[in-house]
């Protein structure tokens, strides 16, 4: 890796204490030389300017060398010494990211190698430019007041519906998989049978993947499905108590229902029973069924220690505890230090609504143009069904007037209905596809306006309400030793997600499966 090292002192700076440029270039150096493969290609040295000049030559070639690919990491020793503003800084590291630049900065170890690194460095920068405008109160009651209209909590559709003008209409290949999945539950009374005839029979989840039990579970409880909206239904209080939530919201959606009442209190009933031996664990903790271990993919389950009178709770990778070292070296993180990224990672979105949208639109984009192309295909198919026909009548005319004889005819008009019917199911397969994802419905305004807030906001709500927040925001967590990754239900770019949910999806279906407490 080559490194160029940015260093500069300011007139104004040498009159006070500040460091020297030779004690910015020693540390520099000395970071440089703890990296293994690492090596100093360039200094730039802009003395007696301030930051606020425009007019920093040495700054200049710096990016000039950028562009010309002689830099691969940039080093400084305080982000005032490279950037003049916040604006600055998200221009200059935008581009950085864009070139694959890896970014340090000693003060705050910031080293964008790694993406916690990349967060941090963000938030940093931006933190003073956004003032708390919303309290807790008014994000909750934003939340409240959509479910109260009957909308879903952000995110896009859920599985079962696309959106058109803002509506919810059903998607009439899930809602088969949704019926099915309810009238096998009833039959089976297993969560783990059905994930094993979905995976097994080539059903997909929206994005192509494997089912998990817990997206299993998710669709099974979710009233959603017989028209009801609803925010905060039940909750946990830290002492892991269930209690009903004071104010829980039911009201009724503005989408149509999929399945009907009676059918999905039977199912409740049903899961009631079987989930009665179960142990009762991960109640406090708000995460579990989103977290998931970055080194073996299972998730991490919450636990407690007792220490000295001390409580301390941990999520930890249930490969590991349920497996042993074979499967995992034992992935595990503290809570509030999980939590307390989390927020602070969820408030960078904001500071960055263009990246966000330009994502978003991105995707949306991109499943328009596969629409397109299938769309093509269907109307050439449509075509083709259409000289099918002819060529039917065709062959009937030819027989009619003695053209040909029976056996003739027979075996031509086989032919020909044969390739009706295949050209007939590959149209529909196609149709089913146009029909996917969408991302339309998914509120970037409203996502970006919890984000902004969260963290001011976080302490001040309860369990359920942080609960409901981080699930309308993030889908997935990967935790690593190093790093924490996110998966937003529209992936934007700027934030590392695993795409692999296949993972998580074996080990959760490969465990025994004896402590496993679903979300
Ligand atoms: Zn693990």
């Amino acid at each position: 890796m080559r490194c160029g090292l940015y260093i500069r002192v300011s007139t104004d700076m040498q009159k006070e204490k500040g460091e020297s440029l030779d004690v910015q270039l020693k540390r520099l150096k000395a970071y440089v030389d703890s990296k293994e493969d690492w090596s100093i290609a360039e200094i730039y040295k802009d003395a007696g300017v301030s930051a606020k000049n425009i007019n920093r030559p040495e700054f200049n070639k710096m990016i000039e060398d950028i562009d010309q690919d002689r830099i691969d990491v940039i080093l400084c020793t305080k982000l005032d010494r490279l950037f003049r503003n916040t604006r600055d800084f998200l221009n200059t590291s935008d581009n950085f990211e864009k070139k694959n630049i890896t970014f340090v900065c000693l003060e705050g170890n910031i080293d964008t190698s790694s993406p916690a690194g990349r967060v941090f460095s963000t938030i940093r920068a931006a933190f003073a430019q956004f003032e708390r405008e919303t309290t807790a109160d008014r994000v909750r009651d934003v939340m409240r007041s959509r479910a109260e209209e009957g909308k879903w909590n952000g995110g896009i559709s859920p599985y079962g519906y696309y959106s058109e003008n803002k509506e919810l209409k059903i998607n009439t290949k899930e809602e088969k998989v949704i019926r099915e999945l309810y009238a096998l539950y009833l039959e089976h009374r297993s969560i783990r049978h059905i994930v094993h005839h979905f995976n097994a029979g080539g059903i997909k989840t929206r994005k192509g993947d494997l089912w998990s039990s817990t997206s299993i579970r998710r669709m099974l409880t979710n009233p959603f499905y017989y028209g009801i909206v609803t925010y905060s239904k039940r909750s946990h209080t830290y002492s892991g108590e269930l209690r009903r939530n004071k104010k829980p919201i039911f009201s009724n959606g503005k989408h149509p229902p999929i399945i009907s009442k009676e059918l999905f209190d039977n199912v409740q009933e049903t899961i009631k029973q079987q989930s009665r031996e179960a142990p009762k664990a991960n109640a406090k903790y708000l995460l579990t069924g989103i977290v998931y271990c970055g080194a073996c993919g299972s998730k991490m389950h919450g636990m407690a220690h007792r220490r000295l009178k001390k409580v301390h709770r941990y999520y930890r990778c249930s490969g590991y505890v349920q497996k042993g070292s074979a499967k995992c070296k034992g992935n595990a993180i503290r809570v509030d230090n999980l939590e307390g990224s989390i927020i602070g990672d969820l408030r960078k979105f904001s500071l960055n609504p263009n990246r966000l949208e330009d994502a978003l639109k991105d995707l949306t984009e991109l499943n328009s143009d596969n629409s397109d192309a299938i769309r093509e295909r269907i109307n050439s198919m449509k075509n083709r069904l259409i000289q099918i026909q002819t060529k039917k009548q065709k062959i009937f005319e030819l027989y009619e007037e003695g053209n040909i004889n029976k056996a003739d005819f027979l075996s031509r008009k086989n032919l020909a209905e044969e390739e009706d019917i295949l050209v007939n199911k590959e149209m529909g397969a196609l149709k089913e596809r146009v029909s996917g994802t969408d991302f339309s419905s998914y509120d970037l305004e409203y996502t970006l306006g919890l984000c902004k807030n969260i963290k001011e906001v976080y302490d001040d709500l309860d369990l359920p309400d942080r609960k409901e927040l981080i699930r309308s925001l993030l889908s997935e967590i990967n935790v690593d030793k190093h790093d924490i990754e996110y998966s937003m239900p529209v992936q934007p770019k700027f934030i590392s997600f695993t795409q692999n949910s296949g993972l998580f999806v074996k080990s959760s279906d490969t465990g025994r499966g004896s402590s496993r407490k679903p979300a």
